[in-house]
């Protein structure tokens, strides 16, 4: 048993499937653990956790349920949440330009603070869910994010190619400037709860500046990035095509001295053999989303990222990419 004090328990929960995630990956038949305050004070077999914890103010008896640790969630929109069935069944380049990007630029502060609060009441009446990473593009959810009393890193999207060259500086500047005053203000707040990280839409709406110097803040804050990475195979195309380059996004970022290992990719699907060497090397990590990837995107080579080294997890994406918020039932998909 393992067990951190011998102080008596607010709750124990036994004769439960235990997955303790620890070094040795052991899962306990007959298991049970002993909440003390907000801390798992002893983790083992029933038995010993009922013999440690004799005086404990509750006892339940879980008869065979499972008990797992809280899951991570490392890709979610949360303004997305008002906009679940606007996009099903079209393709990527659809779902953005002619669904969701009319939809995310017509949001008021009042749909932005809905949106966020039903994402995370849903994400959390999902069960199991801990600690989550979210991705805001209109950042009147990060109150609410402190307020449902969650972790979260937030990023809002920056783009600034999509507008015509003559306008691209003034863009940057502007975004970037926003970016920056969303750091100050809220990084380390709610009790450390929130963390800004740096937040790049994706290749195809970002200029070289734009990412260059979101590598450098980035690394100078401390901070991370996320990014939309290899999507589609008309990403990859598009790069090649513009970048003059024999692949795709992860090539070209590679080109640039883009990658580090406080960048999370999500997606990563569209990725060849030493792209993917590439993001080992560097450290990057993967958010994959498999509801997404089922959906329009396509599968990614998650065997041969782990089998290089690549960290990879789970994400649900927005509501219009996945019908249902839950880390756990991805893990059936
Ligand atoms: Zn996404």
């Amino acid at each position: 048993m393992t067990q951190v004090t011998a102080v008596s328990a607010d709750i124990v929960l036994h004769n439960a499937f235990v997955v303790t995630m620890d070094g040795a990956l052991t899962v306990l038949r007959d298991g049970a653990i002993a909440v003390v305050g907000d801390r798992i004070a002893a983790v083992g077999p029933s038995a010993d956790v009922l013999g440690a914890f004799p005086g404990a103010a509750q006892t339940l008896n879980l008869a065979g349920r499972i008990l797992l640790p809280g899951f991570v969630n490392t890709h979610v929109h949360t303004s997305q949440q008002l906009a679940r069935g606007i996009a099903d069944d079209v393709d990527l380049m659809t779902w953005l330009h002619g669904r969701i990007w009319p939809y995310e630029s017509h949001m008021t502060e009042e749909d932005s603070y809905a949106s966020t609060l039903l994402c995370g009441i849903e994400l959390i009446r999902s069960g199991l869910i801990d600690k989550q990473r979210h991705m805001c593009s209109v950042w009147y959810g990060r109150p609410v994010l402190s307020f449902l009393n969650r972790y979260a890193q937030t990023s809002s999207n920056l783009m600034n190619s999509t507008v015509p060259m003559h306008l691209n500086i003034f863009v940057f500047v502007i975004q970037w400037q926003s970016q920056k005053d969303l750091y100050e203000k809220h990084h380390n707040t709610a009790d450390g709860r929130i963390r800004i990280w740096f937040g790049l839409r994706q290749i195809m709406n970002a200029t070289d500046r734009l990412l260059l110097e979101t590598r450098d803040a980035a690394q100078e804050l401390n901070t991370g990035i996320h990014m939309h990475i290899a999507e589609i195979p008309y990403e990859n195309q598009l790069v090649m095509r513009m970048k003059k380059i024999d692949h795709g996004t992860v090539t070209y970022l590679e080109k640039i001295d883009f990658l580090r290992n406080n960048l999370l990719a999500a997606h990563s699907v569209w990725l060849n053999e030493s792209e993917i060497s590439h993001f080992s090397n560097a450290g990057v990590k993967v958010s994959h989303c498999p509801a997404s990837a089922m959906r329009m995107l396509g599968f990614a080579p998650i065997r041969e990222m782990l089998d290089s080294g690549v960290c990879v997890s789970l994400g649900t994406d927005g509501a219009p990419s996945n019908n249902r918020m839950s880390i756990g039932l991805l893990n059936k998909l």
